[in-house]
């Protein structure tokens, strides 16, 4: 009778203590993890990182926010120093196919192409793609600030601007193998500048829908998907989402006027928006996106979970899951995660990673 019971035991442990790949698969089919790319030094942790933390956890899409970090041979003037190299990469590549986990690589287009008083590469290199030349970086940045500056913006517009970038994108692809990009293309506040003698008086939701559109063909004609984050297609206004995670400056109606098939990552950060309805609704596939708030993340993964069940069949599937998105360096989120330095307060990445993967562990049992 004991051996029977514990036989039992055995088989209820064994058979919860992995989910199939069936049932997560259609729990969520986007379980992400969105992060800077670790540096040359730190590589061999975050791979290791990837193979204990990511892979027990089902995460099966990897966002990569590559930028300048990688020494890029189309055009060696916008590397970073130190940047990853090739086999770099191939290791990080290797390691994530081996566990089938998709690695898309991003680099910020559009907008982000300055941080606090740090110009990006590409404008520092090539300050004639400026949206805003009478904008100086200040020594010290602080928000608000007289210049309504978050960041840069490269112009649309500038003739030039796409034979650059686009070198990059493509081979960024080449080298992460990847069948996705990730432009970024988010808190775009610098669009359709007055000071600008191409974009002035140009109506900026078709600006934004321009530049979405003109990557996406890019991107199409060799089989890769674009993905996005979304606040410049939510009205902040009208909505109350607010000037961050929504728009202010009137781009929300590109909602409208770009491809279907561009992949809208939805970040909320402060409350559980159900945005992704929205999205779903005009007919994008959506994936919500928590930072460092527990409390929220355990909601939107619920939210999602909920939407794939309740939808008609026509929107079910637009509803892919979640991304786990980073913003601090991945050496500072390693150093956290594994306790080497002190992270406090309730919300953090941190924490919030580990909730919302347990969330979603439990609700695959259910
Ligand atoms: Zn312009």
């Amino acid at each position: 009778m004991k051996k029977v019971f514990i036989l039992l035991v055995l088989s209820v442990i064994a058979g919860n203590c992995c989910v199939s790949q069936e049932r997560a698969d259609s729990l969520l089919p986007v379980r992400g993890f969105c992060i800077t790319s670790p540096r040359a030094d730190g590589l061999d942790k975050f791979i290791e990182f990837i193979k204990s933390e990511l892979v027990p956890r089902k995460v099966n899409t990897l966002i990569l926010r590559v930028d300048y970090n990688y020494r890029y041979e189309s055009h060696p003037e916008l590397r970073d120093s130190g940047a990853l190299t090739k086999s770099d990469i191939r290791k990080l590549v290797r390691v994530c196919r081996e566990n089938k986990i998709g690695i898309i690589p991003q680099v910020n287009l559009l907008g982000h192409q300055s941080w606090a008083s740090r110009m990006g590469n590409l404008l520092r290199v090539y300050p004639q793609f400026d949206e805003t030349p009478k904008v100086k970086l200040p020594e010290k940045y602080v928000w608000p600030n007289p210049d309504k500056l978050y960041c840069k913006s490269y112009c649309p517009l500038h003739p030039d601007v796409h034979a650059i970038v686009f070198d990059l994108v493509d081979e960024i692809c080449r080298v992460f193998e990847s069948d996705a990009f990730h432009a970024g293309m988010d808190e775009v506040f610098y669009i359709g500048e007055d000071q600008c003698p191409r974009c002035s008086g140009k109506d900026k939701a078709e600006l934004f829908a321009g530049e979405v559109t003109l990557i996406r063909n890019h991107l199409a004609d060799k089989g890769i998907k674009l993905w996005i984050w979304g606040d410049r297609l939510i009205d902040g206004k009208t909505t109350g989402i607010g000037e961050w995670e929504g728009s202010f400056n009137n781009t929300h109606r590109a909602i409208d006027m770009i491809p279907k098939d561009v992949m809208i990552c939805d970040w909320h950060y402060e409350r559980p928006d159900q945005t992704a309805v929205y999205f779903a609704m005009k007919g994008f596939d959506v994936v919500t996106c928590p930072w460092r708030d527990p409390e929220n993340a355990v909601a939107q993964a619920a939210d999602m979970v909920r939407f794939r069940a309740s939808s008609t069949p026509e929107m079910k599937n637009r509803f892919r899951g979640v991304v786990q998105t980073v913003w601090s360096g991945a050496g500072q989120f390693l150093d956290s995660y594994y306790g080497t330095k002190e992270d406090p307060g309730e919300n953090t990445p941190v924490k919030c990673f580990r909730a919302m993967y347990d969330e979603i562990e439990r609700l695959s049992f259910k």
